[in-house]
């Protein structure tokens, strides 16, 4: 059976991302599809999604975004239009599946962050580090205080080890 694009109703291809297996709309609109589980994988495979930022798109297809969208996969269920981080996306609300416009998949995982969680809080550490001592700040004991917490809460865990 062939799944369509709901923006286009291109018939859809199946490419791997990792080893997630999305559909998108190669030479159509470029678009791709996610199940609900896929979506939030995707940022484990930070390395391979470039294949994703450079789909064919076909020149000459114009977009009609007044039209009411289909689920690919549910019978005839209409897409809900959701605004996620401020980027436009398009929900099922039967499989909870989303559709992404061509250039959203950049947005997206830019907005949803490179860091891994380890290194979210190291950034978040080094943040408060160059704040509290970027010049204006020198003087912010609060700031000061989450540093010096900071600096022997690591103490404490490399004692630990
Ligand atoms: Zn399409
Ligand atoms: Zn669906």
């Amino acid at each position: 059976m062939k799944v369509l694009c709901p923006g286009c109703s291109n018939a859809l291809s199946r490419i791997m991302v990792g080893d997630i297996v999305l559909d998108v709309c190669q030479g159509g609109c470029a678009g791709i599809w996610f199940d609900y589980k896929e979506i939030n994988r995707i940022k484990d495979f930070q390395g391979e999604t470039d294949i994703l930022f450079h789909l064919k798109k076909n020149p000459d297809l114009k977009l009609n975004l007044n039209i009411s969208r289909l689920c690919p996969y549910c019978n005839n269920v209409e897409l809900e239009r959701q605004t996620y981080n401020e980027i436009e996306i398009d929900v099922c609300p039967a499989c909870n599946g989303i559709w992404l416009d061509a250039g959203e998949i950049r947005e997206f995982i830019k907005d949803s962050g490179s860091f891994s969680r380890v290194n979210r809080e190291q950034k978040e550490s080094y943040d408060k580090l160059k704040q509290a001592f970027s010049s204006e700040k020198r003087h912010d004991d609060n700031k000061i205080n989450d540093v010096i917490n900071f600096l022997s809460s690591k103490l404490r865990v490399e004692k630990e080890v």
